[in-house]
């Protein structure tokens, strides 16, 4: 490992978040099956999960422990923060649409992601206004903000004003708690 790699690997997730961890390799789109089948897997473990149902949820933390993943768990609930270039979806191309691995909520459209040099999926906007919440964050000496999912309150990333048009926003998430659902041809003719 040269010396480059090295300090990114040690300042990056300093600088983006708490816990780090690694969750495997970029993907190719034709591990997209596989990684539906370990989110179906994940989900049925998950009562709370529901593409559909917009209640908001109010889950203790210890139940949240018992269900998710940990790497899943340590994004969500513990600000963890995962290395760059390392997410499945970072540089995925997918078209279709991003949920809350953690509890369904749709969050962004793959139109509103855009190829950022920094390492995590990106996005110029939320699917809809409401989709997330905004918290000041001042840790790490810094003035972010941190962005939380307003279904079930999981640390999805945070947004940086550094964006393409037409908002001028990237909103840095964490592929730890997103799941991608393609588009079907059915959905994409009704688009
Ligand atoms: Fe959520």
């Amino acid at each position: 490992m040269n010396y480059q790699s090295v300090m990114i690997t040690l300042l990056v997730p300093f600088l983006f978040g708490g816990c780090t961890y690694s969750n495997g390799g970029t993907i190719a789109q034709n591990n997209q099956s596989k990684i539906m089948e370990t989110a179906e897997t994940i989900h049925e473990k998950n009562p709370y999960y529901s593409r559909t149902d917009t209640t908001k949820l109010h889950v203790p933390l210890s139940e949240w422990k018992k269900i998710l993943p940990p790497e899943m768990y340590d994004v969500a609930f513990e600000k963890g923060t995962e290395h760059p270039f390392t997410g499945k979806y970072w540089d995925y191309k997918g078209v279709g649409t991003y949920y809350c691995a953690v509890c369904g909520n749709k969050l962004f459209y793959s139109t509103a992601k855009f190829a950022s040099t920094c390492g995590w999926p990106s996005f110029f906007e939320p699917s809809r206004k409401n989709a997330v919440i905004y918290k000041p964050d001042h840790s790490f000496g810094m003035d972010r903000t941190e962005v939380i999912c307003a279904r079930c309150g999981a640390h999805l990333g945070h947004v940086f004003n550094d964006g393409p048009a037409p908002t001028g926003l990237r909103y840095c998430m964490n592929s730890a708690v997103l799941d991608f659902v393609p588009d079907t041809h059915e959905a994409m003719v009704k688009k």
